[in-house]
């Protein structure tokens, strides 16, 4: 699942687009798009009412991205994105950013689902403010960088209070400009590189689910995915990261 949102002054969010793809329906994420929805720090959340909510999020989000992040870009797609959802729900009534339907859509199969971000700690609390209840697990990926050598390690992380690691999988060497942590294409490029169907730019919420989906498969694939699924299943888990290989488990021998 991904997020497109954006701070307000006094700890408020603007809830603008987002995306999910289930486990079922594999290569067509759905989009949320509607009337935008604040998220205010305390209290219920409430519909984005453009004359009201308009220049409240125009200058918090030029004074976040513009001159704290030097990101102007950034300002640009959230208001795109929010003049999209705006004409959408006037147009239509068949708005997908609605609690119930992103509740519905989680709990398809009448189970509890396990929700996987990229780098999705906001993502989360979001979430969690727009009343989503009954998730067994949120996961998150992000990816840790040793600057001595620009190695880096693909990790997922629960996001529960323990913060427990349930892999940890070297990536390989990818030389950034400030170093860091990879953003979500950086690491695909570095694990997969492959232009999937649907796919058109980052920050396309769209988008950002193709990539973080194709990079969890490649978690699963990597670890086992039993360890995946016991350990949503609420069991703890010992073994940690990939399988060693042959020639890794001689050299421990030695
Ligand atoms: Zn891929």
């Amino acid at each position: 699942m991904d997020l497109e949102f954006s701070p307000l002054p006094r700890g408020d969010w603007v809830l603008v687009t987002g995306a999910m793809a289930n486990t079922l329906n594999k290569y067509q994420p759905v989009r949320l798009i509607g009337n935008p929805i604040i998220l205010p720090k305390a209290g219920k959340p409430s519909r984005y009412q453009e004359e009201r909510h308009h220049n409240r999020v125009h200058n918090f989000a030029y004074k976040v991205f513009t001159i704290k992040k030097k990101r102007p870009e950034l300002t640009t797609r959230i208001h795109a994105q929010i003049s999209e959802s705006v004409s959408f729900s006037v147009d239509h009534n068949t708005s997908t950013l609605t609690h119930s339907r992103i509740h519905k859509y989680l709990h398809a199969d009448g189970k509890a689902p396990c929700v996987v971000f990229w780098n999705g700690n906001t993502d989360k609390v979001l979430i969690e403010k727009l009343g989503t209840k009954h998730v067994k697990k949120y996961l998150d990926i992000t990816t840790v960088h040793h600057p001595n050598n620009n190695n880096y390690d693909l990790v997922l992380q629960d996001m529960s209070r323990d913060k427990q690691v349930i892999s940890k999988i070297p990536i390989g060497h990818y030389i950034k400009k400030n170093g860091g942590t990879l953003n979500l294409l950086e690491c695909h490029t570095l694990i997969c590189g492959q232009i999937h169907e649907g796919v058109v730019d980052c920050h396309d919420p769209v988008t950002d689910v193709i990539l973080t989906k194709c990079i969890f498969n490649y978690i699963m694939k990597t670890v086992k995915p039993s360890t995946i699924y016991s350990y949503c299943s609420g069991k703890p888990i010992k073994a940690r990261g990939r399988k060693k290989t042959r020639k890794e488990k001689r050299e421990k021998k030695k």
